[in-house]
C-alpha cells in the first residue's frame, strides 16, 4: 500500500547504510502536491483519491485511520508530518498511497524530480541505547549495570559463546554484548567460522551418501 517513488524500485543506499546518518530520499506525494498548480492533473488525481478514501474510511473507526496514517509516516521516515485528526490522516494516506499517482510517476516523474529530495536523519538507535544504559537512564531486562558488564569477554568466552549461544544467554554476561562493538564483531567472526565449518563438513560428507 505504501508508495515511496524510487526507493522501492532501486537499489537505494538507505537499505544498507549504517545507522546514525543523514540520507536523501525522494519527495513524498504530499510534498509534490504543495508545489503543483490548482488545475494540474496531479492535483485532480490526488483530490479525487482523498474524496474516495473519505467515503470508504467511513466504515472504519476514526482512531484506526489516524493510527494507520502515523504508521505510514514512520514507514516514510517523514519527520515533518504531524497527524492527529481524521481529515489530515485521510489526506496523508490517500495521497501518499495512491496507485494512480504511482502510475503517473512511472509515466512522467518530472514533478517529483522538481520537488527535490528530502533529507532524513536516521539516529543511531543502538548507540543511543548504549549511552542510556551506561548513564543509568535505561537497563537491560531491568538488570542494573555492574562493573563486570563493562569488561570485555576473554578469548575463551568469545569462543564459548559463539559455539553455544545458550551458554551465552545463561551466563549473566549478556549485557556487555549490547555495549561492546569489539566483542560483537569477534563473536560474529567466530559464528561465521562455525557456519562455514559446518558447511564444509556437510559438502565433504556428501559423496558418502548411498548412491541410487
Ligand atoms: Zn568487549
Amino acid at each position: 500500500m505504501l508508495f515511496d517513488p524510487v526507493m522501492y524500485m532501486e537499489d537505494h543506499s538507505a537499505w544498507t547504510d549504517p545507522p546514525g546518518l543523514t540520507i536523501r530520499v525522494p519527495a513524498l506525494n504530499t510534498q509534490v502536491l504543495e508545489r503543483v498548480g490548482a488545475n494540474s492533473v496531479f492535483r485532480a488525481i490526488a483530490e479525487n483519491k482523498v474524496l474516495r478514501l473519505t467515503v470508504s474510511a467511513d466504515s472504519h473507526p476514526d482512531k484506526a485511520i489516524v493510527v494507520l496514517a502515523n504508521i505510514a509516516i514512520a514507514a516514510y521516515v517523514d519527520q515533518d508530518a504531524v497527524i492527529d485528526d481524521l481529515p489530515s490522516a485521510i489526506r496523508y494516506l490517500a495521497i501518499n498511497a495512491s496507485a494512480r499517482l504511482e502510475d503517473y510517476w512511472v509515466a512522467d516523474d518530472s514533478l517529483w524530480s522538481k520537488a527535490g529530495n528530502r533529507t532524513v536523519s536516521l539516529p543511531d538507535v543502538v548507540a543511543g541505547q548504549k549511552s542510556a544504559i551506561l548513564q543509568g537512564r535505561a537497563s537491560v531486562f531491568n538488570t542494573p549495570l555492574t562493573q563486570e558488564d563493562l569488561v570485555c569477554y576473554s578469548d575463551q568466552e568469545i569462543k564459548h559463546f559463539a559455539f553455544s549461544p545458550n551458554r551465552f544467554l545463561l551466563s549473566r554476561k549478556f549485557i556487555h554484548m549490547a555495549l561492546c562493538g569489539l566483542c560483537q564483531r569477534q563473536i560474529a567472526r567466530w559464528i561465521e567460522y562455525v557456519i562455514n565449518a559446518k558447511e564444509r563438513l556437510f559438502s565433504e560428507r556428501k559423496p558418502d551418501l548411498p548412491q541410487a
